[in-house]
């Protein structure tokens, strides 16, 4: 009896009897693949009379997918030490820090801390920000470098 063997690229025929095997019907075909009659996958030692398979039964053929084959991204390696990523902290009235307060009582100076921006669209009342290695101004984004 025949087979067809029913693949994306094409359908093909094979001659079996009740007793081939699955094994001899995939050598029989020219590519590595596995075979599914009604959803099921046929197992190399099974018979054409075990699998229930007719005469002028349609098998599926799948051709297993290279997927990842060699194509596997490499997993990064990390020398250095993972830099720790900038986070905002959240200072409760850090306002008040920019100011300094001296003395007590009827005497007390308050100094604010801060440089204020030179810049003509700035000047009094508007202060740098004090970054590590320099001073900028919100307003104009003036930068000091410290150095
Ligand atoms: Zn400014």
């Amino acid at each position: 009896m025949q087979l067809f063997v029913k693949s994306t690229e094409a359908t093909q025929v094979v001659e079996v009897s009740a007793a081939t095997t699955v094994e001899e019907i995939k050598a029989q075909l020219a590519v590595a693949a596995d075979l599914y009659f009604a959803g099921a996958c046929l197992e190399d030692e099974m018979t054409v009379a075990q699998c229930q398979l007719q005469d002028n039964s349609t098998i599926e053929c799948v051709v297993p997918l290279e997927g990842g084959k060699g194509k596997k991204k490499k997993k990064k390696i990390f020398t250095k030490a993972k830099k720790p990523i900038h986070r905002h902290k959240n200072i409760k009235m850090r306002v008040l820090k920019f100011y300094k307060i001296e003395g007590d009582g009827d005497d007390v100076k308050v100094t604010h801390e801060r440089t204020e921006c030179p810049h003509p669209k700035c000047g009094a009342g508007v202060f740098m920000a004090a970054h590590k290695n320099r001073q900028t101004c919100g307003k104009c984004s003036l930068t000091y470098v410290k150095k």
